[in-house]
């Protein structure tokens, strides 16, 4: 019979492999798992945050990929026997597989931050899963008074796109700049330094001076509590009453990989960096946000490339051939005001059982305005050219 392999999560890491599945072997049967009918993309939501682009442009269906043959499946996986190789639904029904590769991304972890809970999110939105936490948002911001103070907490690594809380406090004062030029945005930090901290605070300097201001670790920046009632943000030094609080908590890998034993003690998966094969449990192959291995990055261009290595992984491994050690090309965009963006271009490669980052280019601290301009337009083509690579 034909091997099965069920793939969890129709994100970037998950439809990038179901779809490189198929492509590499015809006969396998591929299943993609997913409730969502329509996937909607974290890359470029800060600029929906910022009324710079509509929701729309940030969602993809699945009619491409099921058009290729695969099945998909658009309930949520509930449970997961990893010796009985099944995977359980809510309405009872179950799925044998092979091979079961994860790819559930991220879950926020609302035990993490006291006061910040599932219904705390309502009031003080994290946005860091894209959709109706994006709007709401968007919405914050747009009726907040001219003068109003938005607050961004930003956790401890590791989190999903790390340069990303700074992009958004960016764009956000692009806004705020022509419609409300006496609000400002505080950032608070639980980490002293971040990707691209130079490009960011030279764009800040250049663009909205006095506008963004942020405090890190050493200087009492972690938020150590929230009071969704009033508002109150309460970090190590001080304490804090936004109008708009963003506040983007700790994360972990999405439930289904806790449940299916897959995470450790940390809350992420980790995984040998070769063959993206769980080191906790068998036949499971883990990618995307919720795998952990040394400097693997969290983002949308690095789950697709796993997705697509993890693909070859498994095909190889099941006709017997083999393994080529995976090469993860990584760029990650920021977009700080409309035509001025600057990036960060990386290789990863196993070494010593984790990823390692090499030929790292960061774009230059003083480039000319046409090079930002470059960089913007360059970023609009990645995300054309990934979102078709990924949902066809
Ligand atoms: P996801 O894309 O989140 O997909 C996970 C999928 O799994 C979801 O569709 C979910 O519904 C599904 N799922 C979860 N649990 C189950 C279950 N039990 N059963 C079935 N399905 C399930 N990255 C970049 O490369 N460039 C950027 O510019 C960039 N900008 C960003 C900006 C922001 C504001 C944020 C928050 C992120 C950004 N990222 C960016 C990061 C990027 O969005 C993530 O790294 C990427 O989405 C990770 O892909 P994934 O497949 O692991 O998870």
């Amino acid at each position: 019979a034909a091997p099965r392999v069920a793939v969890i999560g129709g994100g970037f890491g998950g439809a990038a492999c179901a779809r490189a599945l198929r492509r590499l072997d015809v006969g396998l049967q591929v299943t993609l798992i997913e409730p969502s009918k329509t996937f909607t993309a974290c890359p470029f939501s800060n600029e929906v945050i910022a009324g710079l682009r509509e929701l729309s442009l940030q969602q993809f269906t699945y009619d491409k990929i099921a058009a290729e043959g695969i099945t998909i499946a658009a309930q949520a996986a509930a449970k997961i026997d990893v010796l009985a190789r099944t995977i359980g639904f809510a309405d009872g029904t179950t799925l044998s597989y092979d091979r079961l590769v994860l790819a559930p991304g991220i879950d926020m972890r609302f035990d993490a931050l006291p006061g910040y809970d599932e219904a705390a999110a309502e009031r003080m939105p994290h946005a860091w899963k894209a959709g109706e936490q994006t709007l709401l948002l968007r919405r914050q911001i747009e009726a907040v008074d001219d003068g109003g103070l938005i607050v961004i907490a930003v956790p401890a690594a590791p989190l999903r796109c790390p340069p990303a809380p700074y992009e958004r406090a960016s764009l956000i004062a692009h806004y705020l700049k022509t419609k409300k030029p006496r609000s400002k945005i505080l950032v608070l930090d639980a980490k002293d330094n971040y990707s691209q901290q130079k490009l960011f605070e030279n764009a800040w300097k250049e663009l909205y001076p006095g506008m963004i201001e942020r405090i890190g670790l050493s200087q009492g920046g972690r938020v150590t509590s929230v009071n969704p009632a009033t508002n109150e943000i309460v970090t190590d030094f001080g304490n804090y009453t936004a109008a708009v609080a963003n506040v983007i908590p700790p994360q972990r890998a999405g439930r289904i990989a806790e449940i299916a034993g897959a995470a450790d003690r940390t809350g992420w998966c980790p995984i040998d960096p070769v063959t993206f094969a769980s080191k906790l449990v068998p036949n499971v192959h883990v990618i995307g946000d919720a795998c952990i291995a040394g400097g693997i990055p969290k983002s949308a261009s690095a789950a697709s490339a796993q997705g697509k290595a993890c693909a070859a992984a498994i095909v190889n491994t099941l006709a017997g051939r083999p393994l080529d050690p995976p090469r993860l090309d990584g760029a990650c965009y920021n977009i700080v005001a409309p035509g001025y963006g600057f990036s960060l271009k990386g290789i990863y490669q196993p070494k010593d059982d984790q990823y390692a980052e090499t030929d790292v280019t960061t774009s230059p601290l003083d480039a000319p305005p046409d090079v930002r301009q470059l960089e913007a337009e360059q970023a609009a083509d990645w995300f054309k050219t990934l979102t078709v690579d990924t949902f066809g």
